[in-house]
């Protein structure tokens, strides 16, 4: 095993391969308090690449309630105890990821699901936690509570499905991060599904090969972003480039949410690869929960969320989710408003910081109207 630098952990940490990281990394950010299950993103995806045979419990994007939902069923509770202990120490993590927890002779430390854990995608859907007592719905905070968290394939920094594959069929692409599955090299082992912690590579009983995310690559060479962001009902989504830490650049959106204001975090990090989707987490959950799921800074994420409206440059990057379908290499926040830019530098998008407000005349003699509703 190499030893190789990871940043959400913390430290350095051992993978099967030296680490070499992309020209470009493909990333995201979801903001999971304007989440609301409508599964769109879901149904998206799901038209676009996986209505084929074979292929009718695959969800490349799938959006489970929290603490109940689960696709595959009981995956992360599965991985977080195979695992054993996950313990920080302040920033760093002092436990084991799941390629340093692996037995002697496997890489990785991982299960794979039976195939009946697949077939109940929505099992747990608005099942909060704990019990509804007589006036519980007035209390604030709330005793009970429930999430909703989208996920994909985070084509991750050391992906753990590329390091299990004794074919070597699968790859991450210098270009832009993307991981994916050379099916004509893929034999239909599972190491991957076995290894993936996320549980985001796929089998496909009818072809025998793995399958999953591809990022939308055939969009993203274009400039624009993936079907599972662009049609996001919510407006909760926003894709874009991530850096090292060390090389962040306030003006790339994504490096500005994660690595400058820090209020997007990673799922599951202890796992150690490094995953490339982060998570504004939900402010209305109690805090350990969190913890456990996006490390140890949750409480800043949560203040800073809280106090969106006092950070301009903030609160302009928030407008700017769900704003176009086009990739927005570079933002900025001025004069009131919100603008992306591509590639080549030319603005594609600009959005107002504050709504503007028309309050209509009560008689308008142009229509001949009278409007009853104005006040
Ligand atoms: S989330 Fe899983 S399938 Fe996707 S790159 Fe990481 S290990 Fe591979
Ligand atoms: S489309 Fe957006 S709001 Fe709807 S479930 Fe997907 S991520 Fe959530």
């Amino acid at each position: 095993m190499a030893k190789v630098s990871n940043w959400q952990i913390n430290r350095p940490m051992d993978y099967p391969y030296e680490e070499s990281r992309p020209k470009r990394q493909f990333a995201a950010v979801f903001d999971i308090n304007k989440c609301i299950a409508c599964q769109t993103c879901t149904m998206a995806c799901k038209h676009t690449w996986t209505s084929g045979r074979g292929q009718e419990y695959m969800f490349w994007n799938n959006v489970e309630t929290k603490p109940y939902g689960f696709y595959p069923l009981a995956w992360d509770v599965k991985i977080l105890s195979l695992l054993g202990v996950n313990k920080w120490a302040g920033q760093q993590y002092a436990g084991k990821t799941v390629f340093e927890a692996a037995e002697p002779g496997q890489t990785v430390k991982g299960y794979l699901p039976e195939d009946l854990d697949w077939a109940h995608p929505n099992l747990g859907e608005d099942e909060p936690a704990g019990t509804v007592e007589k006036g519980d719905y007035f209390t604030l905070p709330h005793k009970i509570w429930a999430f909703y968290l989208p996920r994909l394939c985070n084509h991750c920094t050391y992906p753990a499905c590329l390091a299990a594959c004794p074919r070597k069929a699968i790859y991450k692409r210098t270009e832009d991060g993307i991981v994916l599955v050379d099916q004509s090299r893929c034999r239909g082992y599972r190491e991957c599904m076995r290894a993936c912690p996320y549980k985001k590579v796929l089998y496909n009983a009818v072809t025998r090969v793995g399958e999953k995310c591809i990022g939308c690559y055939p969009l993203v060479e274009q400039g624009f972003q993936p079907q599972c962001v662009t049609t996001c009902i919510g407006k909760i989504r926003l894709n874009g480039w991530i850096s090292p830490p060390d090389q962040a650049d306030p003006e790339k959106p994504i490096d500005f949410l994660v690595h400058i204001k820090k209020i997007a975090l990673p799922l599951y990090p202890q796992t150690g690869l490094e995953p490339n989707i982060y998570y504004v987490p939900p402010i209305h959950v109690p805090l350990n929960y969190l913890k456990q799921m996006f490390g140890p800074n949750v409480e800043h994420t949560v203040h800073l969320y809280k106090n969106l409206k006092d950070d301009e440059q903030l609160l302009g990057c928030f407008m700017l989710f769900g704003a176009t379908n086009r990739w927005i290499e570079k933002f900025k926040v001025a004069d009131g408003y919100a603008f992306g830019y591509d590639a080549k530098g030319a603005e594609i998008v600009r959005v107002p910081l504050k709504e503007p407000i028309y309050i209509r005349p009560f008689e308008d003699p142009e229509r001949q109207a009278v409007r009853h509703n104005t006040p």
